[in-house]
């Protein structure tokens, strides 16, 4: 079987078909939905010459052992979002597959090396809150001991939604094993922003993930009377907020690929007659490089106490997660422009401001590429997601390119 990019694209609207309602996909990890697109991908896998597994947090493998038992990972994400799209993570998954189909055939079931893919388990952490689940067991990074106390909006604890996949918390470490021998990851995904298309660019290199900081920033005024309290008396902790969140507009400004952004905004008592006593404002920081979040989040806290001082108010942070940024290897980044040119003529490295399940990988010590390819209006994590279909069957031939040339970089 040659390579069928029209294939892969044709598997993804089948799979859209059989786990999509009118308002998206329904594909949440640990329901039924979600296996039941899990069922449908093992009978692809059960076509082929591959040894079909579930390691113990709930991650989906197929292995086409090779001549080497060095391994080359491809991966992606069946889970997606309420309400989401038909290519976040479907896209790499059914990409991948298509890749291996093409190295069974072109060397009788032997590649030169190992050949894995994996459909990591709960990337999106759309039900507990909690992403990247199954690719941070198999690096090491998980937080499982504390993960879970989480439940979901109907009082279900992760633990028993697990359960009821197969999956026990405490075996969840052993996902660690599948890290043996593996000497490459690759993972191809679509941009869900607007740069490529901004560009006309259809694919693209994905420098990194962008490292986090996020903060709940807590400004401390005096609750009083809208009426009888003068405008010079006040200690308006709303105030305080509102320029912190127009002020890390300029932060983020100073840097090319920096984003910042205050999502929520709570005041107390929060009523129409009641100056705000208290404003819980949560920032969101990002940024490839350490030096330029570590500047950030130092420029917004110098700020947040200038603008509590002019306000009378007091302003305490607390963390509430962060997460240093992960390079890519350069090596493989090479090798994965080298595929997009060939492919697409032109290319572009771009950093990735969501986090990926590559990113997990990277920061267990395995060499890890990613490639983008573009996202229609930049839109994600809504049904109307989408890309050009001549896009996505670019995006297959580059993935398959990148695959080889990897191989051949394992090899060396
Ligand atoms: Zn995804």
């Amino acid at each position: 079987m040659p390579l069928s990019p029209q294939r892969a694209v044709d598997e993804l609207k089948e799979l859209r078909e059989l786990t999509s309602d009118e308002s998206g996909a329904q594909r949440l990890a640990w329901t039924d939905t979600w296996l039941r697109a899990r069922e449908w991908f093992a009978k692809k896998l059960a076509e082929l010459p591959v040894e079909h597994h579930y390691d113990s947090a709930g991650n989906n493998w197929a292995t086409l052992r090779g001549a080497s038992k060095k391994s080359l990972l491809i991966g992606g994400h069946l889970d997606s979002v309420p309400n989401g799209g038909w290519l976040d993570g479907s896209l790499n998954t059914l990409a991948a597959l298509e890749v291996l189909r093409r190295f069974a055939s072109e060397f009788n079931g032997r590649p030169p090396v190992t050949i894995r893919i994996v459909d990591w388990a709960d990337e999106e952490g759309a039900r507990f809150g909690r992403s990247l689940l199954g690719s941070s067991a198999f690096a090491g990074t998980h937080s499982i001991s504390s993960d879970r106390a989480r439940s979901d909006r109907s009082g279900i604890k992760l633990e028993d939604a697990l359960r009821r996949c197969g999956v026990e918390i405490d075996r969840f470490a052993e996902a660690e094993n599948e890290r043996k021998d593996a000497a490459a990851y690759i993972e191809l995904h679509i941009e869900q922003g607007p740069v490529l298309e901004r560009l006309d660019l259809p694919l693209g290199v994905v420098l990194g993930t962008k490292g986090v900081e996020r903060h709940i920033v807590t400004f401390h005024g005096q609750e009083a009377h809208s009426g009888s309290t003068p405008m010079s008396a006040r200690r308006d902790a709303l105030a305080a907020a509102a320029k912190l969140a127009l002020e890390i507009r300029d932060i983020a400004r100073r840097y090319p690929d920096a984003v910042c952004t205050v999502g929520s905004l709570k005041t107390f008592p929060g009523i129409a007659t009641a100056v705000v006593g208290r404003c819980e404002a949560t920032l969101d920081q990002r940024d490839l490089d350490p030096g330029i979040l570590a500047r950030m989040y130092r420029d917004a806290q110098e700020a947040s106490h200038r603008f509590a001082e002019e306000e009378k108010c007091t302003v305490e942070w607390s963390r509430l997660w962060s997460i240093e940024p992960v390079p890519f290897h350069t090596e493989l980044l090479a090798l994965c422009e080298q595929a997009v040119r060939e492919v697409s003529g032109s290319s572009h490295r771009l950093p990735s401001g969501p986090l990926h399940d590559a990113a997990e990988v990277s920061r267990a010590g395995i060499p890890t590429a990613m490639m983008f390819v573009q996202s229609l209006r930049g839109i994600s994590h809504n049904k109307i997601e989408d890309t050009r279909e001549d896009h996505l069957e670019l995006s297959v031939t580059a993935l398959d390119r990148l695959a080889s040339k990897t191989v051949d970089w394992i090899l060396r």
